[in-house]
């Protein structure tokens, strides 16, 4: 069986690049193209055969949601619950992160970019305001320093690809030493990293296998451009997978209102894929309720960002909805809602006694009383 890349270089075209290329308006060959180059990538699990997503350079930002189990909370229906909460919730892609329980029954992060470099880089700078914040990044550090060897999943690094080509799995190459505190953004030891996922994710593509470099973690907004130009340099354009960033360290339980604004930027710059961030983010495990919020706060920031990525595709659905709301035409209103059953479950809580209007103002609205002065003016399409 060949994978999506080998398929790709060798001039096929798969049917996830027919689907990518219908569900984004380009055609099959640019799709299989940039496939083959490797900024483009299509996860495609051959065992659950999933709807076929592409993430990378051209493409609409994507939105992924992790869930799985920790060691306190064990509840695999929950997990599966969650699922379905994020999928129902708009997210485009999952991963499945369990730590607890039957491991068994779970896929796996690796973090393979870790290495005795990484690790010296980060004894030299002798800091970390937020110190190391991947459970798989600090188990791997704590595996080395004890055994005093090289990162298995670094050093066999080929031997990885071959396992993960016969799945032809879509690797994430995890940021393990990513900054936990703004304070820490863009340390050496973070750079470090970078720089060998970058290596990594060349390697894995010339070998066959679609890759994915895995970014920061917490970040202040003005680093946020030079993250994305260094990434995208270094790894001859590689999808990048960011998670959020959270944009700033204080505001524990709306994390995902901090990373939504931090996403938007990424995503404006040139991020491929945004990882939710729920408001449970440092402080538990996240419930369906949680979920929902995440997923719906990513979403939103990943269209605020392409709308400034893409300028080209214009901003009619906003202009739609800029004379649905001066109309008080609540039918189209909630036909261009990005998210319409939260717009609709908050106006039909609330119930006005005109119906045109809503409680904000009531008898006083202001959409209403303006078009009835300026309807001529105000009625036709002037830009
Ligand atoms: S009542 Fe106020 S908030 Fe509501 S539609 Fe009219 S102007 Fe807008």
């Amino acid at each position: 069986m060949l994978t999506q890349v080998e398929q790709a270089v060798k001039g096929l075209i798969s049917p996830q690049m027919e689907a990518v290329a219908k569900a984004e308006g380009f055609t099959p060959e640019h799709i299989r193209d940039m496939v083959a180059a490797g900024k483009i990538v299509i996860p495609y699990n051959t065992n659950s055969k999933p709807k076929a997503v592409g993430i990378g350079k051209g493409l609409r930002t994507k939105v992924n949601a992790s869930i799985g189990t920790s060691s306190d909370i064990i509840d695999y229906e929950a997990e599966v619950r969650k699922a379905k909460v994020a999928q129902e919730a708009g997210t485009d892609t999952l991963m499945e992160l369990s730590v607890g329980g039957n491991l068994d029954r779970a896929f796996m992060a690796v973090h393979c970019g870790i290495n005795r470099y990484t690790i010296e880089r980060l004894r030299k700078q002798n800091y970390r305001y937020g110190g190391l914040v991947s459970k798989g990044g600090t188990t791997m550090v704590s595996w080395m320093e004890k055994n005093n060897k090289e990162n298995p999943l670094y050093e066999h690094f080929d031997r990885v690809i071959n396992i993960l080509k016969k799945y032809d799995v879509c690797l994430s190459l995890g940021n393990g030493l990513r900054a936990g505190a703004i304070h820490d953004s863009h340390d050496r030891a973070q750079m470090q990293e970078l720089i060998i996922n970058c290596e990594l994710a060349q390697l894995g593509r010339e070998m066959g296998c679609q890759m994915l470099v895995e970014g920061p973690g917490h970040m202040p907004l003005d680093e946020v451009e030079a993250n994305i130009i260094v990434q995208k340099r270094m790894s001859n354009e590689a999808p990048y997978y960011m998670l959020g960033p959270i944009s700033t360290d204080i505001v524990p339980g709306f994390d995902h209102i901090s990373s939504a604004i931090g996403s938007a930027q990424s995503a404006r710059y040139g991020a491929d894929l945004i990882c939710y961030i729920t408001p449970a983010e440092h402080l538990a495990l996240p419930n369906e309720e949680d979920v929902r919020m995440g997923v719906h706060a990513a979403r939103v920031a990943t269209y605020i960002g392409d709308m400034n990525k893409y300028p080209e595709k214009g901003r009619e659905r906003d202009k739609q909805m800029s004379k649905a709301r001066r109309d008080l035409d609540w039918d189209k209103q909630f036909e261009l809602s990005l998210i319409p059953e939260e717009a609709k479950k908050i106006r039909d809580s609330r119930v006005p006694e005109d119906e045109k209007t809503c409680t904000m103002c009531g008898e006083f609205c202001a959409a209403k009383g303006s078009d009835k002065l300026f309807k001529a003016d105000l009625a036709g399409d002037k830009v």
